[in-house]
């Protein structure tokens, strides 16, 4: 039996647990409804708990919460455990399903019905509604309440052999209907619904309700930590009185902790749906999502992601997290492993004069700065050159150190060039820079010992590769989207830029989702969808530096959330 480092409450408790001997192995479970993708959020408790498994020796299920039929479907389930798994996490057996224990559910409401403390009620649901009371207001027994024992087993009994029609009756557990906890007044455990299972198909016409069958499922399972996030807690009574009343071998205990909220996102499945209803996104997976497969595709690592929630840490206090804290977690993974190249995001012309037309030499280029192991490249240079149209300022202040006219910058691993002269179109655009190099400059060479105080990166005209470039931005423009009622209208309409950029040519071999760096630009991967040798399709990761950090501090710190 292994021990677990007791870095948050949850942990504290486990350490407790197997140190008192009251359990030897611990068991979670993660139990996503299959009725959407996983989103940052859920990578919090995929962490939480199989991490817990993994931390003790101890045994993580992934079970599929599949009692709404109608609204789950299979490419969700699909897409839920290549996640998990991509996430590096392993359920080994442990895939198991709401369903799979349906039999075993049903004969523990028959077990409630047997001991009276469930019944069949045959108010329809705007009864059950209208006497279910307020918040400030008892609510007020059901007229069919106190129906025999015999009356409720065989109602309860004809209702799952489909004698009656949705909504006739439902079975609910008899607790107190003046509780000030409205889920311990009389709720629901059973309702009759003719719709066919993804799993069960035709064999059920009456499905439990969540909190029941959550309970009973970890139950079965031998789960000894059930964690869940806040707004459980005030069905934690609930969720004791099934077990109290049933009194199984195994008795789960229910945890709950603050969710993770990523700021300039949303975290919710039905809302995220509507993103993709609405046009805004174009699909689950979009880059622009934080779902898993969005972050994944986007060229977020695994492990950066793992660490993003080991550094939340898991509290009880609600919390957005800056995005800031993930890009950090992003580029300190990728910093390390991805290969600099070069691109020209926004290509501006560069004519080197006094460069022989058909010379082309081939530069050095290093693939890391601080890893030598990861070796060098060829970069053709040309008479012809792009740059980023940023890298030259034609009234450009005494401090920038890039090109200007008369002025000299360093091509990386090139030459020293001057701008000798500029081209306009017939608007009056700048088209061209006619530039000389300085033939004694060559990187590496040392053979001047002529000075500038900027570098900037360049790609060969001739042989340069076209690429697609989508370049992204938060989705929203405030810092907690959630908390405003329509969210749809604070949508950032710059939340995609795509770009025709120029690469060096040692990226035509990028292979799709692989990772690099353009060098003074960001991290950027191949489209795992849609890129291509020939027509390139690349997203921008992450930026190199986080421009963003000052201004989300300033608007989260005026924002309503604390
Ligand atoms: P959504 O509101 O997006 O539908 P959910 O909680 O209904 O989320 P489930 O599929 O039921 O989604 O969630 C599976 C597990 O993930 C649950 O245990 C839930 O508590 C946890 N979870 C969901 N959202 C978050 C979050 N933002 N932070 C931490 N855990 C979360
Ligand atoms: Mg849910």
């Amino acid at each position: 039996m292994s021990d677990v480092a007791p870095r948050d409450f949850i942990r504290q408790i486990i350490h407790e647990d197997l140190e008192s001997g009251k359990h030897d192995e611990i068991v979670t479970r993660f139990p996503p409804e299959p009725n959407g993708y996983l989103h940052v959020g859920h990578v919090m408790s995929i962490c939480l708990n199989f991490g817990v498994g993994q931390e003790t020796n101890g045994r993580t299920f992934l079970r599929f919460d599949d009692t709404n039929p109608g609204k789950e479907r299979e490419e969700y389930v699909r897409a839920i455990e290549y996640d998990v798994h991509w996430l590096g996490f392993d359920w080994g057996e442990r895939l198991t399903h709401a369903s799979d224990y349906f039999d075993q559910i049903y004969s523990a409401a028959e077990k409630l019905v047997e001991m009276g403390v469930a019944y069949v009620d045959s108010l329809s649901a705007d009864e059950i509604r209208e006497h279910r009371g307020t918040l400030t207001e008892a609510g007020r027994n059901s007229p069919y309440r106190e129906r025999s024992v015999d009356e409720n087993l065989d109602l309860f009994r004809r209702m799952r052999k489909g004698e009656f029609a949705d909504g006739e009756h439902v079975l609910r557990a008899k607790i107190d209907m003046a509780s000030p906890n409205m889920n311990l007044r009389d709720p629901a455990l059973y309702r009759i619904r003719h719709i066919d299972h993804q799993r069960t198909a035709d064999k059920w016409c009456i499905y439990p309700m969540y909190d029941f069958a959550h309970t009973m499922s970890d139950a079965f399972e031998g789960i000894t930590h059930s964690l869940c996030t806040l707004e459980f807690e005030d069905h934690r009574p609930l969720y004791d009185w099934f077990l109290d009343q049933l009194n199984p071998p195994h008795r789960p205990r229910q945890i709950e902790f603050s969710r993770l909220n990523l700021a300039y996102t949303i975290t919710s499945k039905r809302k995220l749906n509507m993103l993709i209803d609405n046009g805004v996104v174009a699909g689950w997976d979009d880059p622009r999502m934080p779902t898993i497969a969005g972050m994944r595709r986007r060229g977020y690592p695994a492990a950066a992601l793992r660490e993003f929630v080991r550094r939340g840490g898991v509290t009880k206090k609600d919390k957005l997290i800056e995005m800031g804290v993930l890009e950090n977690c992003i580029r300190e993974q990728l910093g390390e492993s991805a290969e600099r190249r070069m691109g020209v995001l926004r290509p501006l012309k560069v004519v080197l004069t006094n460069y022989p037309e058909d010379k082309v030499e081939m530069m050095q280029a290093m693939n890391h700065p601080n890893n030598a192991d990861l070796g060098t490249r060829e970069m053709p240079f040309s008479r012809e050159l792009w740059i980023e149209q940023d890298d030259f300022l034609e009234e450009a202040p005494r401090k920038f150190f890039r090109l200007k006219p008369g002025g000299e910058v360093r091509l990386r691993f090139g030459y020293i060039i001057r701008c000798d002269e500029v081209v306009r179109n017939a608007a009056g655009d700048v088209v061209e820079l006619r530039c000389s190099y300085d033939p004694d400059t060559r990187s590496g060479t040392g053979s001047s010992d002529k000075k500038v105080k900027g570098t900037i990166h360049w790609v060969s005209a001739t042989h340069g590769v076209r690429a697609s470039v989508r370049l992204y931005d938060r989705l929203f423009t405030e810092p907690d989207p959630n908390s405003v009622e329509d969210f749809l209208s604070v949508l950032n309409p710059d939340s995609l830029e795509t770009v025709d950029a120029i690469l060096e040519p040692a990226l035509r071999d990028l292979q799709q989702s692989q990772a690099v760096q353009f060098e003074r630009l960001g991290y950027f991967c191949a489209d795992s969808a849609e890129h291509t040798a020939d027509a390139p399709v690349i997203n921008r990761i992450v930026t190199l530096r986080d421009s963003w950090a000052k201004i989300e501090r300033q608007a989260m710190s005026s924002s309503a959330l604390s």
